[in-house]
């Protein structure tokens, strides 16, 4: 048989390591053991009963065929309408893209702007893709780590030394995964700044979580702010994980007519275009009745609060209180060094992910593959009772720690 030669962006690339925790878990399982697994990035609900029958309408009236590139013209509009209610920019429709998922979106952009001496800069801890899709497409992750002490956000005096002529892009996700940290409106202002001093950079804003937010105001969005550099964003969202409907894999962007063209070359040379069906569902999803957002957002954040709780009373485990989505990023420094019972020393935040997997059956993701150490993520998209549960377990686990 003939050997496999990948191409080297396959080599410089990592398996997802959500995608291998997943795994882990799958094999733990099929071995019998009862795993509480805390390391799913989407929402633990149904999608809504209104989003499904849209979709089964589009099924039984031949909504079934290729649509344009770029979806279908009542989803570009109603994501238009839902930016313009946001932002107040109104965003024409050659400014508009749909894709299969958020995910391909920043993929495709990144596609159709990096190449080999790019720099993108990544604020740590990042949503794991990031990095490696700049690779992906031959350019250069330049991570910037981002401090507790900052509620893990990007400073303007970090985001400036960052800047080389070489830079392309500034990635901001907010609230972000895994932190759900959520910049404020002055905060904004003050990286619009360094933005509109570098004209040659532009802004990847990912407000995939803008939904699950647990303040009581809406969250800021850069272009609220710093509208004139409209021109310098692509904001990038989708239906995943506000409406529960990560498996139809549906987002979006917005940004500038030359950018949202040329993603739309590659999307018709790669994809085509997003399924049909997937995008009548999103119709449904942004313009027919929001009440499952209120709720799901209520549910969330009575979770957030319980496992800040339980696993803030666990010594040695010190949650990062998030303002939005539904990842807790908990700081375990204090854990580092300890022993377990095996006599194996905790060195790092990978070791107590594994400890924390053989001894209190919990699967979480280590803070280094965020780029962020030491700490751990757990999603609380999972009913009470399991994380009642698993905050136990940790809480016995950790206790058997020398
Ligand atoms: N951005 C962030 C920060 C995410 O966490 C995710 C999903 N894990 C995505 C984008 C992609 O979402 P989608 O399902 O729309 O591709």
């Amino acid at each position: 048989m003939a050997t496999f030669v990948p191409a080297a962006r396959v080599d410089r690339i990592r398996e997802s390591p959500s995608v291998a925790a997943a795994q882990r878990v799958r094999e733990l399982k099929a071995q019998g053991r009862e795993i509480l697994d805390l390391t799913v990035g989407e929402p633990d609900f149904d999608t809504p009963d209104n989003i499904k029958s849209a979709a089964i309408t589009a099924i039984n009236t031949g909504q079934t065929k290729y649509t344009a590139v770029n979806g279908i013209p009542a989803l570009r509009e109603a994501i238009a309408t839902r930016a313009a209610s946001r932002t107040g920019i109104q965003y024409a429709d050659n400014q508009i893209t749909v894709g299969g998922g958020a995910k391909q979106v920043i993929f495709l952009a990144l596609m159709a702007t990096v190449e080999a001496g790019v720099e993108v800069i990544v604020p740590a801890p990042y949503w794991v893709s990031y990095p490696d899709m700049v690779l992906a497409h031959d350019g250069t992750p330049v991570i910037v780590q981002c401090e507790e002490s900052d509620n893990f956000l990007l400073t303007p005096h970090a985001l400036a030394d960052a800047i080389t002529p070489n830079t392309k892009w500034v990635i901001l996700n907010a609230p972000g995964n895994p932190t759900g940290s959520v910049y404020t409106r002055e905060q904004l202002q003050a990286i619009a700044e360094v933005i509109e001093a570098n004209p040659h950079v532009s802004v990847l804003v990912d407000e995939i979580y803008d939904e699950i937010n647990f303040g009581d105001a809406p969250i800021t969005s850069l272009l609220e702010v710093a509208p004139h550099l409209r021109d310098q964003v692509l904001v990038t969202n989708g239906v995943s994980k506000s409406h529960a409907m990560t498996g139809w894999r549906l987002g979006y962007g917005l940004g500038n007519s030359g950018l949202i063209g040329a993603i739309n070359k590659l999307q018709g040379q790669s994809s085509s275009c997003p399924s049909s069906i997937s995008q009548a569902a999103a119709v449904e999803a942004l313009t027919g009745d929001q009440s499952f957002l209120t709720e799901s957002v209520r549910s969330y954040r009575l979770r957030r609060d319980l496992s800040t709780r339980l696993l803030g009373a666990v010594p040695g485990l010190e949650p990062v209180v998030p303002q939005g989505a539904f990842y807790l990023f908990v700081n375990c420094a204090a854990l580092i060094g300890k022993q377990t019972p095996g006599g194996t020393v905790i060195e790092s935040d990978q070791d107590l992910v594994l400890y924390l997997l053989d001894e209190a059956s919990v699967a979480t993701i280590q803070g280094s593959a965020y780029g962020a150490s030491p700490y751990f993520r757990i999603s609380f998209a999972a009913s009470e009772a399991v994380l009642e549960k698993a905050a136990a377990q940790i809480a016995a686990a950790v206790e058997r720690l020398s």
